[in-house]
């Protein structure tokens, strides 16, 4: 057995016994846990070249501070049809459309607009950018955006806030674009040096799978904003470091049917272990990582109940029983 897997069984079979545990203890197995899951997703990053290169293949030809305003119009455009989601070539899709049909015009967003709505969506075949309709439909309205926030140039999001990647992040969101599309903009520029300053992770389903099962040994229930928060806990330096590793983790085992045996983070994953010993950890854990209501009333029911003991005590010595 495997260090990792030796104390992380240990762990998981404290984690199944925490009603029976005082809260330090459960925040002091939380912390090891989440140490844990940290120095698998780092080790791995650090061993292999693959969980660490950004996944952004367009823009390779480009020196940082160069982009040129079709490749930024290109860039924005895959991440808009959500590139990383797998279901088509969207890379190649949006560098036809832009090369072939629009003949190398950067004004993207202009040409897209120069289209009514309906004109739009009617050339969802002939322009062939993604195979759902309403990603198609979608584009057409953060075009518009695009137009009248940033005069069609995609630059004009981060030029000027190379420091500060929260503006940045509020910047897309005025396109009204899924906030897991804007944390992916907003990293990918930060790994192509366009730029600097922590950030958080997609945050998306693959991310919530995958850090819910190797934290809290079971994906369900970890929303978006609960699986930053689990980043930030994991990366506190910048929650972004993280987010390859779980993007490739989750692409390639962590699916809705895990591939654990085969898996570079099984032996630190709270799911993978305690499916082989056959016992869960109990749910105060993951109350105890996000606060929830229901444990914080525990809590402080259990310092009354403390202080409650601790002052009968005294009324006890005090009257001599
Ligand atoms: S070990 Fe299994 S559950 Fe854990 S991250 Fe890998 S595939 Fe997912």
């Amino acid at each position: 057995m495997s260090p990792e897997k030796d104390r992380l069984s240990g762990l998981i079979h404290q984690m199944a016994h925490a009603s029976d545990m005082e809260p330090a203890k459960i925040s002091q197995v939380t912390g090891e846990v989440l140490l844990m899951v940290s120095n698998a997703l780092f080790r791995l990053a650090r061993e292999n070249s693959r969980f660490r290169a950004s996944d952004s293949i367009l823009l390779i030809e480009s020196s940082p501070g160069k982009m040129t305003r079709t490749e930024a119009n290109t860039f924005l455009c895959a991440c808009f049809l959500e590139y990383r989601s797998g279901k088509t070539e969207v890379w190649d899709n949006v560098i036809f459309f832009i090369e072939e049909i629009l003949d190398g015009n950067e004004n993207l967003w202009h040409e897209i607009v120069h289209h009514t709505t309906e004109g739009w969506n009617e050339r969802f075949f002939d322009y062939n950018l993604h195979p759902e309709p309403k990603i198609h439909t979608r584009l057409y309205h953060i075009a518009t955006l695009m137009v009248r926030f940033y005069a069609g140039d995609g630059r004009q999001i981060w030029t000027g806030y190379e420091d500060d990647p929260e503006s940045v992040y509020k910047r897309l969101l005025l396109l009204r674009i899924p906030r897991s599309t804007a944390c992916l903009i907003v990293g990918t520029l930060k790994d192509l040096g366009y730029i600097q300053g922590p950030f958080d992770i997609v945050g998306d389903v693959v991310d919530s799978r995958v850090l819910g099962r190797m934290v809290c040994g079971d994906g369900a229930g970890i929303t978006p904003m609960k699986a930053r928060r689990l980043a930030r806990m994991l990366s506190p330096e910048d929650p972004w470091d993280i987010d390859l590793p779980l993007y490739m983790i989750g692409s390639t085992w962590c699916g809705p049917g895990p591939k654990c045996r085969a898996c570079p983070v099984k032996h630190s994953c709270v799911h993978a272990i305690s499916e082989k010993l056959g016992i869960r950890p109990d749910p105060l854990f993951r109350d105890n990582l996000f606060g929830k209501k229901s444990y914080q009333k525990t809590l402080k029911q259990w310092q009354i109940e403390s202080l409650c003991s601790e002052n009968n005590q005294g009324f006890k010595q005090k009257s001599g029983f």
